[in-house]
């Protein structure tokens, strides 16, 4: 039985955590005959490796690379402090520290390269970015053997095979499974645990891709389906998918069981647990998927489920998303008229915004929708220009964006079919004395969203979770 084991950032961004990390290894692989391990750049907060690579390409892009020579020794002094504590002098340390080198100088190489050119390409950047997974995981499983459990660091181009999507590629299935399933196996037969990068892939062509920012969740899950695990588990700094989130509401629950399509919706609407797609990969076969914490391992953590035991009307949890803008087209003109939502959507799209939610009156009168507030100004100049005859003659009387919104969602598979959620979910609103600006809820009925003033989310969030713990 081969168990998927994914640590985040905070699991192996320093000696202490990736010293927890082996041990947490050594006892599940003990347990499970075989895993494959699947590790994150080095990210001890606040500062993430990531994050210090990606930046130095964009300084570079700029021209300034006396902000790339100040990370060098940042990023040097991360890995090399790990290195210390784990590697005993001799031989083996060297090697390790010079194949990190090795790493550092590629990267200064190609920000040089960049600010020359002053031009990064998407292809560029995820040979950036994915550097960070590529040296932890060295260190991992340098470490590994010298604890005398034999390790092999794997380099995830050498498995996952991905459209050429630069920074947010995605996976090919049939190639992605043979690769995997070539490589992996034979080193599981004879005892081997992989340590493989998150976050990268290959093209055909074998140039290095990434899967998206806090894309590893979406790799364990990936290779997990690829050699048919008996389950995935995404070791992170928290308990689990808790019932909303922490900081505003100080009593928030881990919730022991959810399932893939409540994990996709919370993770959809602002729960940062896991990565939105990463779900998608092992769905199909239900395998599950378990959230465990690094720091707190006795605790169990979340597992999501195909199916699980429902109580009926039951609400699993609350989110929100803040800093969106409402955008607005309205109009007695569109009244009966084909093609203006067609028109709109399609207008949104060209500007690379997302939209979260869709509201339509059913007098079509006003199409609504919710996208960043950091795109709201591009959306309204292109529906502006997209409707430019219309509103010339008054079809259209106004597109306008309604800044500082917030989206706030319930979710729960429980409330499929149940009449009175919705009425219990505003009646609580309405008692906080929270006005709603606009509903969505999709057929999955699954969740229900409201807009709401950015002001006035915490509050919702925090007497819509009073009666979740009440039901
Ligand atoms: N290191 C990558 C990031 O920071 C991927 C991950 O950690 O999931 O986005
Ligand atoms: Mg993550």
């Amino acid at each position: 039985m081969t168990l998927v084991m994914k640590f985040g950032g905070t699991s192996v961004g320093s000696a202490e955590a990736m010293r927890q990390t082996a041990e947490i290894i050594e006892k599940f692989k003990a347990e499970w005959g075989s895993t494959v391990v699947v590790a994150s750049a080095m990210g001890s907060k606040p500062v993430k490796v990531t994050d210090l690579l990606l930046n130095g390409s964009k300084a570079a892009l700029t021209g300034d690379m006396e902000e790339v020579n100040a990370l060098l020794p940042k990023l040097r002094a991360i890995h090399f402090e790990a290195i210390d504590e784990l590697i005993p002098a001799g031989e083996k340390r060297m090697a390790l520290k010079e194949e990190i080198n090795r790493f550092l100088s590629h990267f200064s190489n190609m920000c040089q390269a960049i600010s020359f050119l002053r031009e990064i390409s998407p292809r560029a950047s995820d040979a950036i970015g994915g550097m960070g997974e590529q040296m932890s995981i060295r260190i991992l499983a340098a470490y590994m053997s010298e604890r005398g459990t034999p390790a092999e660091p794997i380099d995830a181009t050498e498995l996952i095979v991905t459209d050429d999507n630069f920074t947010n590629a995605t996976p090919l299935i049939d190639e992605t499974n043979q690769q995997t399933n070539d490589r992996l196996l034979p080193l599981l037969e004879k005892g081997i645990t992989p340590i493989v990068t998150g976050f990268i892939g290959a093209t055909p062509d074998g140039i290095t891709t990434t899967l998206g920012r806090g894309g590893s969740d979406y790799s364990g899950s990936i290779i997990g389906r690829a050699i048919q695990a008996k389950e995935v588990w995404i070791w992170t700094d928290v308990d689990g998918v808790m019932s909303t989130d922490p900081r505003i509401v100080p009593d928030a629950k881990t919730i022991p069981e959810l399932t893939y399509l409540e994990v996709s919706e919370l993770a959809f609407y602002g729960a940062q647990v896991l990565h939105p797609r990463a779900m998608r990969p092992v769905m199909q076969d239900g395998i599950p998927l378990r959230i465990k914490n690094t720091f707190n391992p006795e605790s169990p953590g979340t597992v999501i489920v195909k199916k699980r035991d429902l109580k009926k009307g039951h609400i699993r949890a609350v989110t929100g998303i803040r800093q969106l803008s409402m955008i607005s087209v309205e109009g007695r003109g569109m009244l009966g008229v084909h093609g203006v939502a067609a028109r709109a959507f399609k207008s949104v799209a060209e500007t690379e915004a997302s939209i979260l939610l869709i509201s339509q009156s059913s007098s079509e009168q006003s199409i609504c929708f919710v996208v960043p507030q950091s795109t709201s100004a591009a959306v309204v100049s292109k529906l502006d220009s997209e409707f430019s005859s219309e509103i010339k003659v008054r079809n259209i009387e106004c597109i306008k964006a309604d800044e500082n919104v917030a989206i706030l969602t319930i979710v729960g598979s429980g409330m499929r079919g149940i009449p009175g959620v919705s009425g219990r979910f505003l009646t609580a609103l309405g008692d906080a004395e929270i006005n709603v600006i606009a509903i969505a809820q999709g057929s999955s009925e699954c969740s229900i969203s409201v807009v709401v003033s950015e002001e006035s989310v915490a509050k919702g969030i925090q007497s819509i979770h009073k009666m979740i713990m009440a039901q």
